[in-house]
């Protein structure tokens, strides 16, 4: 029955006179999002606002669940769109929307109408009145409540008329792509798709690096790793996902520095090697899964130390999120059930028993001058692995 759907923002409505390049961003992303959708769409913006038309038949839990994954959408309207017949018919097909849409209809209501076509011979006032009253002589078990109705039945008189009433909760946030491009360090756990997905939906675009170590991690964690990315990708768009063979640095600090410091050694030099790859790439700053005190290698210390090594901002959305928390985020995104798949996305042996929690960072640097002699040459064997899978 609905044949279109009116698109509500909330934040790219604020945005003075960039508003239109936060319009045009969005446009282009729900067109890029319904491009797999069954059916013919039309999206466009029209007075302000931004409207999805079907041309063809098409299915509606399908498209609703894709408009769910463009970020700058706060609410979807399903709308039912009827050519101007005079105001009796209009009264008729109101009435039909009501048994259609609400089946329980023990409700209050109201009629909010716009007349934006101005030549239309009823104005907003008559038609809420007028309609209302049919609607109650239809239904004498709804009743009229202007202040806080069940259900805002919106009216909108254009070439066509407009009816919907229903707001489906879209993701939020900013259309990808109004704000730069940012480097996700993406390993097989729950934390970093997540932190991928809060970052792409403040409007940044999207790559990514994951440091796999043959033949201590299989290809099945590889594998896993990109399921994680394609499945991000439905909110964020193509991932370029770089694969960067890690073994020999790892087997190296693992031969000339401390255990214990091991975690923290590895990820300093997965900054550095990431964030080569950033700049490369044209990304403002880097994206992790870290949340203070998760492990020993999410200390404040230890943050302090694997930030150091960097000079673009390292962004971590987690920061402040509980485990509990950050998986409520990977089950509504969908992530969860493949983070918790048992492919380990780091091997058991370059794990200490006795992690350091509070690194001190003279002395990190201090060990890693044990690398000197081979590390340089190392770095730059792992760029030249590196992969890019590109994940959509
Ligand atoms: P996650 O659930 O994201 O794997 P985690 O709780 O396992 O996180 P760590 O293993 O300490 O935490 O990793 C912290 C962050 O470092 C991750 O969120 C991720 O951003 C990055 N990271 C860790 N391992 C890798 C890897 N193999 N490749 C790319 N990034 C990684
Ligand atoms: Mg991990």
């Amino acid at each position: 029955m609905f044949t279109a759907f009116l698109i509500k923002y909330a934040e790219i409505g604020i945005k003075g006179r960039n508003r239109y390049l936060f319009e045009d961003a969005l446009v282009h992303q729900i067109k890029h999002a319904l491009k797999k959708c069954e059916g013919q769409f039309i999206v466009h913006k029209t007075q302000g606002r931004i409207y999805v038309d079907a041309e063809t038949e098409f299915d509606f839990d399908e498209a609703v669940e894709r408009l769910q994954t463009v970020f700058g959408i706060s609410g979807i309207c399903p709308v039912v769109y009827v050519e101007d017949e005079g105001f009796d018919k209009l009264k008729e097909t109101i009435i039909e929307y009501i048994a259609n849409v609400y089946p329980e209809r023990d409700k209050s209501f109201k009629i909010q109408a716009r007349r934006a076509r101005k030549n239309y011979p009823k104005d907003s006032m008559s038609i809420n009145m007028d309609m209302g009253e049919a609607v109650l002589r239809a239904y004498p078990e709804m009743r009229v409540d202007v202040h806080n109705p069940d259900i805002l039945l919106n009216i909108e008189v254009r070439e066509k008329i407009y009816i919907y009433s229903e707001i489906i909760p879209g993701p939020g946030g900013m259309p990808v792509g109004t704000g730069g491009k940012a480097m996700l360090l993406l390993s097989g756990g729950i934390d970093s798709p997540v932190a991928g997905y809060m970052i792409a939906k403040r409007g940044v675009k999207i790559d990514a690096v994951y440091f796999h170590a043959p033949p201590y991690t299989s290809e099945r964690a590889k594998q896993k790793v990109v399921d994680l990315a394609r499945l991000v990708s439905r909110y964020t768009g193509p991932i370029y996902l770089h694969v960067i063979n890690f073994t020999d640095i790892q087997l190296y600090i693992h031969e000339k520095c401390p255990h214990e410091e091991l975690t923290i050694i590895m990820r300093r030099y997965m900054m550095r090697i990431a964030e080569q790859i950033a700049k490369e790439t044209e990304c403002l700053g880097l994206i992790t899964g870290e949340s203070i005190g998760q492990v020993a290698s999410q200390t404040m210390n230890s943050l302090a130390a694997t930030n150091e090594v960097c000079t673009l901002p390292v962004y971590r959305p987690l920061i402040g999120f509980d485990k509990q928390e950050i998986v409520e985020v990977s089950e509504k995104i969908g992530t969860y059930e493949t983070s918790i798949l048992p492919f380990e996305d780091c091997c058991t042996i370059f794990v200490a028993k006795h992690p350091v929690t509070k690194p001190n960072i003279n002395i990190i640097r201090r060990h890693e001058h044990n690398l000197d002699e081979k590390i340089q040459e190392l770095v730059e064997a792992a760029l030249r692995t590196d992969e890019v899978i590109v994940v959509e």
